[in-house]
């Protein structure tokens, strides 16, 4: 059987990276695509020499040239972070609806299969609970976080009119809170947050009365639920994601507890719109992925803690280089 191809954009971000080895593990040849904006180029810095790799830097928001064959475009280009979508708003609407344009383009002109990363940010501040994929919805489209829940929602819309129109074998994935190494410590988010905060002594920023939940799944977990949904002949929307619910005050006390911080808690304000509840419905990827979560919390948030020790050590703090 003939090598695979996958174009992997946002290959040198945190999801982007694992999905690329977890491919290149399956034998597949990658191509991965990134203008580095919140992608790290440590992610990928084992794969230099990997004849089965190749680094193109570009942003998806323009026109893509890829000459060689492709089987799979895999579409994980984009800010991810609250921090980093409203301070990149722009390129946020862009790669989501102009990114979601070319990509698919490339899967059309290359007859290939495309899977989109979608987020749980679809479901808003959501008023069902769990979410299940059937669920459109609570979205403030101008407040602060549209600019990434709304080119989510076209990036979905758009997919499903490639299927429906041009009958390209469309993918998307609803992404909930995912984590494991490779995430930037300073990216925002509540996990690499109050891990930095409690390794180096700082106060753990709970935002709002922490009352808040997310439900956190490890990185291994999810990619291989993409990779099944990639393989799958399944073209609706699939919520990928670990059930395991927690109020983000529980959070704050896992994290001190595990790492025996001496920080102690500092309340900040709760950011526009942020979720109250969230947590995924996974019926459907068990059902048509025969998929569910494996690694409990404990081992996948040792196993992060132990990565960002390690970058704290080398001094890689995790800035956005752009
Ligand atoms: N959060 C917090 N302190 C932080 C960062 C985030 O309390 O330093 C909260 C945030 O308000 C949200 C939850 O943690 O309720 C998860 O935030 P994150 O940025 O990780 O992603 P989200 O799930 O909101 O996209």
């Amino acid at each position: 059987m003939a090598q695979k191809i996958s174009v992997v954009t946002g290959g040198a971000g945190f999801l982007g990276s694992h999905l690329t080895d977890r491919l290149l593990g399956e034998g597949h040849r990658v191509i991965a695509i990134d203008n580095l904006v919140t992608g790290n180029p440590a992610n990928v810095a084992h794969l230099g020499g990997n004849e089965n790799y190749r680094f193109i830097k570009h942003n998806v928001s323009n026109y893509i040239l890829v000459e060689d064959a492709v089987d799979y475009v895999f579409h994980f280009a984009s800010p991810a972070s609250p921090i980093d979508y409203l301070e990149l708003p722009i390129p946020t609407l862009k790669v989501g609806a102009l990114g979601t344009h070319n990509t698919l383009g490339l899967a059309k002109a290359k007859k290939a299969t495309f899977v989109l990363a979608s987020t749980s940010e679809c479901y808003g501040d959501p008023l069902v609970h769990p979410q299940t994929e059937d669920y459109w919805g609570n979205v403030n489209p101008i407040g602060p976080r549209g600019v990434y829940d709304e080119a989510k929602r076209f990036a979905e819309a758009m997919t499903m009119a490639y299927h429906r129109y041009h009958g390209i074998d469309t993918k998307i994935v609803r992404i909930f809170n995912t984590y494991g190494p490779r995430m930037r410590l300073r990216d925002g988010r509540v996990v690499p947050a109050f891990i930095g905060q409690a390794l180096s002594g700082t106060p753990l920023t709970i935002f709002g009365d922490g009352s808040q939940t997310r439900s956190f799944c490890y990185v291994s977990d999810l990619i291989d639920g993409i990779f099944r949904l990639a393989m799958s002949d399944f073209h609706e929307p699939v919520n990928i994601g670990n059930p395991r619910e927690m109020t983000i005050k529980q959070f704050a006390e896992e994290i001190t507890r595990i790492t025996g911080t001496k920080s102690k808690v500092e309340h900040k304000p709760l950011p526009v719109d942020d979720p109250k509840v969230r947590q995924p419905d996974i019926t459907r990827a068990r059902k048509v992925l025969g998929w569910e979560p494996k690694i409990e919390f404990e081992e996948g948030i040792t196993k992060t803690i132990e990565y960002f020790k390690g970058c704290l050590e080398r001094g890689e703090l995790g800035e956005r280089i752009q």
